[in-house]
């Protein structure tokens, strides 16, 4: 079985409970010096770092939220002066509020070495070739992948989101043994592949990691039956690194996450009670060897349970169940988060005011798509043929715009949709 780090993978429990404490008083040192609003909230509880005597304390302190990140945009929760800071990767520009995330050197280092203990956990080696469909740009996740595998030693083809065709002749010419994409991109280079009367079996392709949407064992079973290859998942977190938090060991039951540079809990999204482990609930994270951007108690918005059996690989860390959904109304589509507040911004700045509207997800033809469902209603008149086209063209033109790929929009009668839920996710993902 081979390990990057055997000694850091495979770490005895109690070794790694002090390893945690350490990493986590020397985090809330940094962040309780450096960054204002960890010292007032600090403050209103009536706690100084020096108050951290074992794990379990971490539970006295706040949450942190996403709003929270975006109100201190840009630097204003780095714990070091800019100076330090050698990377700046951001969220997407799609969230009112983006977020800059900092990175030191010494955050690089331990980036990299994540990432390459991910890849080498599923099999990557110097000898592999891998190419790399994402879009290197201001996100951090194909940046990530690169680092890693090269740490490996192994050859990276930053090919970005390129065409189909071209993803498959440079597949096929560059001998590409790993595939790292998001899972729907997986399947419209199978599609292409079939197009181009290329059989998989004559690639020397051997391996596909994904993420950046959630995809189920349906859709695993898909790409591995029309590539010919296993599918293993990864969790990153872009606030924190991506990839480089959790990862699928060959055992596949569940993704083992960085303990020693993370510390998970699992909350009850509606009271903040952490619950035990087994139990399904949101995700929260706090890092314990970030310096530039330290999160403490971050809510991931993501719902997992923790797994802290032990795995028939010989990882110690614990492990998190696949992501499928989340406890908020943001919603993960081509790799991209929207939230239904976003389009309702739209709608109201050509309607004037936002009308009903409902969101539902499918995703066909390889691709996720978003249908705008608009309620036709007396407030929201449209007695006009001509009128009702014209803004259904205007919606479909603003928020095509908006997210970078067609949308489609529809008029609907009143009560055709319930009110209570504006966003119907139809895609399966178990
Ligand atoms: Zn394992």
């Amino acid at each position: 079985m081979p390990f990057w780090k055997q000694e850091i993978e495979c770490i005895d429990r109690e070794e790694l409970s002090q390893v945690q404490l350490e990493g986590l008083q020397a985090t809330l040192n940094r962040v309780y010096k450096n960054v204002r609003h960890f010292r007032k909230i600090f403050r209103e509880i009536d706690f100084v770092p020096e108050d951290l005597r074992s794990l379990d304390d971490l539970k006295r302190l706040p949450f942190l939220t996403r709003k929270d990140l975006g109100k201190n945009y840009p630097y204003d929760l780095f714990a070091v002066p800019l100076r330090e800071v050698v990377r700046l990767h951001t969220t997407s520009f799609n969230f009112d509020e983006p977020i800059v995330i900092g990175f030191t050197r010494n955050d690089m280092i331990n980036w990299t070495e994540l990432t390459a203990r991910n890849l080498f956990a599923m099999g990557v080696t110097k000898d592999d070739v891998l190419q790399v469909a994402l879009n290197f740009g201001s996100m951090s996740g194909p940046f990530g992948f690169q680092a890693g595998a090269e740490r490996i030693g192994a050859s990276v083809i930053p090919m970005s989101g390129g065409k189909p065709a071209e993803q498959v002749k440079v597949m096929r010419d560059f001998k590409t043994t790993v595939l790292i994409s998001t899972p729907t991109a997986a399947l419209r280079l199978a599609r292409a592949m079939e197009e181009m009367d290329v059989d998989p079996h004559a690639l020397v392709l051997k391996l596909g990691v994904f993420g950046s949407e959630p995809w189920g064992e349906s859709m695993r079973a898909e790409i591995e039956s029309r590539l010919h290859i296993p599918a293993a998942d990864t969790y990153g977190l872009t606030e924190a690194f991506v990839p480089g938090v959790a990862w699928e060991c060959p055992a596949k039951n569940g993704l083992h996450l960085a303990e020693d540079h993370f510390i998970a809990e699992v909350i009850d999204p509606a009271t903040g009670d952490v619950l035990p482990p087994g139990s399904e609930g949101e995700l929260v994270i706090t890092t314990i060897s970030k310096e530039a951007f330290p999160l403490i108690r971050f809510k991931t918005g993501d719902i997992t349970k923790i797994d802290e059996a032990p795995c028939s690989c010989g990882r110690t860390h614990c492990r998190i169940s696949r992501i499928f959904s989340r406890c908020d109304d943001v919603m993960i589509l081509r790799g991209v988060s929207i939230t239904p507040d976003q389009i309702g911004r739209i709608l109201a700045r050509i309607n004037g005011s936002a009308p009903v509207f409902q969101l539902v997800v499918e995703r066909n033809d390889d691709a996720d798509q978003l249908f705008v469902r608009i309620e036709i209603s007396d407030r929201f008149f449209f007695d006009e043929m001509k009128k009702q086209r014209r803004f259904v063209e205007e919606v479909h033109k603003a928020v095509s715009e908006f997210l970078g790929w067609e949308v489609n929009v529809r008029l609907v009668e009143s009560g055709t949709f319930d009110h209570n839920k504006q966003v119907l996710d139809m895609r399966r993902f178990v």
